[in-house]
């Protein structure tokens, strides 16, 4: 690997079928509509990167793609804890529960 290059992707980049946003696991660009928004939340025991199934919930979202492949890429490159600019890792059990019962 030479090094992360810094892409800058415009927020505010459109295409016709909505905003695109880049999957934090394959890093791959997609509309929104086919990525899963996940943001902090909580769980049982604290606070934990849960899905944000509506879109709507305020704050820093980080987006993926609705497979499991892609929910262990992140998970593997400390994505979600970049991307959600987290201190420390939290728990993504629930992210994970949601795209294996997806995943079919
Ligand atoms: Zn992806």
């Amino acid at each position: 690997m030479a090094g992360e290059r810094q892409l800058h992707a415009c927020a505010d980049a459109a295409t016709p079928q909505g905003p695109v946003r880049t999957c934090i696991g394959c890093r791959k660009r997609a509309t929104k509509s086919e990525l899963l928004r996940v943001v902090v939340g909580s769980a049982d025991d604290g606070p934990a990167v849960v899905p944000d199934l509506r879109g709507t919930t305020p704050g820093r979202g980080a987006y993926l793609h609705r497979t499991v492949a892609c929910y262990e890429l992140a998970h593997r490159r400390r994505a979600f804890t970049r991307a959600l600019r987290l201190d420390q890792g939290l728990a993504t059990d629930a992210v994970r529960a949601l795209l294996e019962s997806l995943d079919t």
